[in-house]
Order: structure tokens, then sequence, then C-alpha cells
């Protein structure tokens, strides 16, 4: 499900990918997140500036996780999302949310590095203001 805002911005890039970090808390498996810090990439990857992801997560603890598109329309994350949210969920030493929007909606994983598990979103809704939802 993407908002008015989603469709506009994907549509002024459409060969790049676009990134946000999701600062936000998580209650009873739903996941409560503003989209922030929003970067647009190249047409295969977004890149975040990650010494400002560790600061914000050092200094307030919230960040629950990362949004990008896949404008080529791969509705799962790739061999290199896979390896970056390990890698954060690791760092973080906490699950985190990775949402990937297809272009066509927005689908959902939950990285959890410290189980070495990693399981599917089963809602997801974009609401006004950049905001996400995400049930577990
Ligand atoms: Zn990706």
């Amino acid at each position: 499900m993407m908002t008015n805002m989603i469709k506009n911005a994907t549509a002024n890039h459409v060969s790049c990918e676009i990134g946000y970090i999701l600062l936000g808390e998580k209650i009873n498996g739903i996941w409560h997140a503003k989209m922030t810090w929003r970067r647009t990439g190249s047409p295969v990857s977004v890149d975040f500036d990650w010494q400002k992801v560790m600061d914000r997560e050092e200094t307030r603890g919230d960040v629950v996780g990362f949004f990008h598109t896949h404008p080529k329309g791969l509705n799962s994350p790739s061999a290199r999302d896979k390896k970056t949210m390990n890698a954060w969920s690791t760092c973080f030493g906490k699950p985190l949310l990775c949402l990937i929007d297809d272009g066509h909606g927005t689908y959902g994983w939950i990285y959890n590095a410290q189980d070495e598990t990693v399981s599917t979103v089963n809602k997801t809704a974009i609401f006004r203001r950049k905001v996400v939802v995400a049930v577990e």
C-alpha cells in the first residue's frame, strides 16, 4: 500500500532506489515507525549515512529498520539486503525490520541475527506523513 507521496517520489526517480531509515518502536508484534532521512541511490542500491544511523541508535535507541524501493520490481530482499540487515541486527543486538517497495506494494521481513531467523511481516501500511505500520 502506498501513499500519494510515495507514488510521486517513486515516479520522480523511476530508475533509482529510494531509502529511508525507520525510527520508532515495536509493541506486541506491531512495528510503528517514521520514514526519515530519505536517500536516493543507484538503480540497484541505495546507501544510508551509516554513521548517522549508528549515532541515532546509540543516543535514542529507536532505529527499528530500513525501507527501500526496488525499481526493477524484485519483491524480496536481495543478497546484499540480507547481508546488510544481518550485519545491522548483529550490530544493534536486536531484530530489525526490512521494508521493500517494489512499485506494487510494500513487503516486510524481520531480521533477527541473535537467533538467526528471518520472518515475513503479515501486513504493512504507509500512512500520511510517512508513518509506517508493520504487523508481524
Ligand atoms: Zn534491496
